[in-house]
Order: structure tokens, then C-alpha cells, then sequence
């Protein structure tokens, strides 16, 4: 699903003004609403790769475990 090492990956904050659309989170599959302020993870060597994610997503990317579903995001 996200198979970059930390250390080859940029990550930029995604400030609600600059959020003009809505993205797909990778990590819990659910919409990142226009307007809401979020991250995105840029690989290094694959720029066209990149993602955006939830704050708490991105945080928990190492976390997840298999066969839970995704809890709703924190706020
Ligand atoms: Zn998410």
C-alpha cells in the first residue's frame, strides 16, 4: 500500500486553504473533504506517486493491523 521508506519521502502539510478538492486517504480509504487540512506524502524517487492523507493516517501508517477496519478520524 505505502512501501517508501520514511527517509525518502517528503511530506507537506496541506493547509484547509489550500485544500481545493477532495483526496482519498490511502490509509483508511475514506474522502479527505474539500477545505480540511491534511498531508501529503511525496516519494522521493516517484514524485507521480504521491498521496494525501489524513493527520492521523499518516501518523498511524506503520500501526495498522490486519483485519480491523479503519476507526473514523480524530478530531
Ligand atoms: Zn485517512
Amino acid at each position: 500500500m505505502w512501501p517508501y521508506p520514511d527517509d525518502e519521502v517528503e511530506v507537506r502539510r496541506i493547509q484547509p486553504y489550500q485544500a481545493n478538492k477532495p483526496y482519498l486517504c490511502p490509509g483508511c480509504q475514506q474522502d479527505i473533504p474539500k477545505g480540511m487540512g491534511h498531508v501529503v506524502a511525496v516519494p522521493t524517487a516517484a514524485p507521480d506517486e504521491r498521496r494525501h492523507w489524513h493527520h492521523g493516517c499518516w501518523e498511524h501508517r506503520h500501526r495498522r493491523r490486519p483485519g480491523r477496519s479503519a476507526r473514523a478520524p480524530r478530531r
